[in-house]
This record gives structure tokens, sequence and C-alpha cells, in this order.
């Protein structure tokens, strides 16, 4: 068992491994959490300021969603989409009323996933010869192949070639170069409210009533990759809210199960409809232990407001975040924020945090990313900024 856990948690025995290396030697081996905290395999506790990134919105166990997720599995814990089952529907349909109604929805397990349908239902909805799906530079929408070539960061695309056809990309942020993009063959425009990944890059209403506007005169679906915004982390249930926009389809997964594996693709029925039996499908899509983690999740958002107090603990954490030094500006929403640095010291910054118990991440070289559960204390807030504060002061 000692070696066992020797070779899963210790980088300098990476060689043994029996992981592929996908990832970089793991720094730390969690064994528990609640809330906000975290504990590793000698006790030592961590504050958890990144969530999974941005998936333990409700924190670490929530008891709501651990008896849920008990109840179902002593009840029914999968059986296939051929059949119905009860938990998928109501998170449909609360997933169709927080967008704001009028759509439908196709559960599967992950962010690209969820991506990967909305690009099939572009595909399908566009007909042969419209099918190419636009998307920003320095974007992420996932590790598939299709989700790769949207994702817009082309040093990513480099090893992998050729990937598949009829992706197309544009700078965030300048409607004039999306415009020139829209030829006949475009079927879509896949973009996140925020940018995620690329370092929390916010956008404007002006940029995105534009979007909307040049999509709609085309007959272009507008499709918002939400898996990391969606679910009140910004302040709003879904980052698009922030803009009065409608969009046409909605991507999430992250935070839908609080780390129960469940992702969601909402799209207006009409464009729905272009999906026919047979088209598209996933083996555990919407199964009922994880719609029921999802189904449990809404509920408590909703009932604690998640998006209300997304906005208040926001506020909180930036404004103290802003006072630290090296901090030249913090950009995002709600709870998604990153700390702009005058210098390339994130990588370095995060790396003492964790080694002083908490964590966050280098998003950008410069940019330090903040992603707490929702359900995050102000003490709690306190406590990240005084850990940050002398390992920055050191800088
Ligand atoms: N889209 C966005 C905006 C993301 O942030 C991510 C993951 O970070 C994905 C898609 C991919 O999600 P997953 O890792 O669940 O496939």
């Amino acid at each position: 068992m000692a070696d066992h856990r020797d070779r899963m948690g210790a980088a300098d025995t990476l060689d043994h491994c029996p992981l592929m290396p996908t990832y970089g030697p793991p720094s730390v081996q969690f064994v528990r959490g609640s809330g906000t905290e975290l504990w590793d395999r000698d006790g030592k506790r961590y504050l958890d300021f990144l969530s999974g990134l941005a998936v333990t919105s409700l924190g670490h166990s929530h008891p709501t969603v651990a008896a849920a997720l008990a109840e179902q599995a002593n009840t029914l814990l999968h059986v296939s989409n051929l059949f119905g089952t009860e938990p998928g529907v109501e998170v449909a349909l609360t997933l169709d009323r927080l967008i704001g109604g009028g759509g439908q929805v196709f559960f599967c397990n992950s962010g690209a996933e969820a991506n990967e349908a909305a690009i099939k239902l572009a595909r399908r909805f566009g007909g042969r010869g419209r099918h190419v799906v636009v998307s920003a530079f320095a974007s992420f929408h996932g590790r598939t192949l299709a989700t790769l070539h949207a994702t817009g960061q082309p040093e990513k695309h480099e090893v992998f070639q050729p990937l598949p056809e009829g992706f197309r990309h544009v700078p965030f942020m300048e409607a004039d170069s999306l415009e020139a993009a829209l030829d006949d063959t475009v079927a879509a425009v896949l973009l996140e409210p925020i940018q995620g990944e690329g370092g929390v890059n916010m956008a404007t209403t002006e940029y995105f009533t534009a979007v909307r506007e040049m999509c709609s005169e085309r007959g272009i679906l507008l499709m918002l990759d939400e898996v990391q915004t969606g679910l009140g982390r910004t302040g709003r249930w879904f980052g698009f809210q922030h803009y009065g926009i409608e969009p046409d389809v909605v991507t999430m997964a992250k935070a839908l199960g609080n780390g129960v594996p469940i992702g969601a693709c909402w799209a207006r029925r009409d464009v729905a409809a272009a999906f026919r039996p047979g088209d598209h499908a996933t083996t555990f899509g919407g199964q009922p232990l994880a719609a029921s983690a999802a189904r449990a999740v809404l509920r408590v958002m909703e009932s604690m407001d998640a998006p209300a107090t997304a906005v208040v603990r926001g506020d909180e954490l930036a404004a103290r975040v802003e006072t630290l030094p090296h901090v030249v500006g913090v950009r995002g929403a709600g709870l998604l924020l990153a700390a702009a640095l005058d210098g390339e010291i994130a990588g370095a910054a995060a790396s003492q945090a964790l080694d002083a118990g908490l964590v966050v991440n280098a998003v950008r070289p410069n940019a330090l990313r903040f992603a707490p559960p929702l359900t995050v204390s102000t003490d709690e807030i306190e406590e990240a900024v005084a850990i940050l504060r002398p390992i920055l002061e050191g800088m």
C-alpha cells in the first residue's frame, strides 16, 4: 500500500507511475475535502481557491449532493438511454428555465463532449456545404480532435495534425474580423462569454450584441461555451446573461455535477430538431447517478441564489486581491477572477501558495486565477489573501 501511494504521489517516481504522462508530476495528493478545505495524505490542510477548475462550486463533499448520490446509488444506478429515467428530465427543465426557455437538452459527460455535440448539431442544422465553426484565438473548447481544432491555440494543434476540417479562428473581441470570416460555409460561431483558460478575458455587451446581429442576419448559429462560466460562477446563471443576448446553443459541464462528471448541450427547440434519433448518443449521458447529482446541485444553487452569492463574495475577493503587491488589476466577474501581475511570476507564486496551503493557479505567466467555491466565506477569503501577501511581497 505504501509503495502504491508513493508511486501515485511522489514526483521523483513518475517513471513508475501507472498513469500516462499527459499531466506533469503531481505535487500533492489530496485525500479529503469539505467545503473550501482540502487535506493531503499527510493531514496538511489547504484552502481550495480553484475548485477543481471551476467544478466544485458548492464546495467539497456537499451534504445534499452526497445524500442524493447515496440515495440514487441505492435506487437505480444506470439504464441505457433507450429507456427513460427521472432525474435528467428535471435537470433539463431547470437548465432550460435558467437559460431563458424554449430549448432542449442533450446530456453527456464532459465539456469537450458538450462542445462536440454542439459542433455536430451545427453541421446537421447547417446542412451540407455549411459546416464551418468560427471560434476565437485564446479560446479553449476541449481536447477531442474536433474541439481541439475549435480551440484557438494553434500551438496545441501541431502534433495532432491532420485535425478535422472546418474550423476557423479570429481574434476575440474584434467584431470586424469575425464578420470578415463569415462566408456561406459557416454554420456556427462558438465563443466563451468570458475566456477562461485564455486568461479570464472579459468581453463587452457591444461585442456580443454585434456578434448576435451578424449571426442572425446570416442564419448562423451563435453557440456559447459556458463550460467554465456557467451555473452562477460569474454572477449570472450563465455568462451570456451579462450581455443581454439570446444564444442558439449553450454548452456546460464542470459545475453541473459538483465533481460528478456530467455535461449538457442546450439548443433552441427548432435548432435541436435538426438532430434525428441515431445522429448522436453517449452511453452514460444523463444517466441516473450523474443526473441525480446535477438535480441536487441545481436545487441547492437555486435555494442559495448562487449568482447573487458569487457577486457578493467576488466583490470581497477582488477588493482584497487588488491590495496585494505586484497586482496591477483584477479581471473577471463574480468568482471567476484573475489577478494581473506586473511580471511573469504567477507560476512561482502559485507553487509557493500551494506549499503554504492555498490552491490557486497560474492561468497565464503573469496572471493568477481564483475560482473558489461559491460557498466560500469572508473569513476564508481573508485567510487566502493573508497567505498570498507575504509570498508576493517576497518576489
Ligand atoms: N470549454 C471550456 C470553456 C473549458 O474551460 C473547458 C475545460 O477547461 C472545456 C471546454 C473542456 O471541458 P472538459 O475538460 O470537461 O472536456
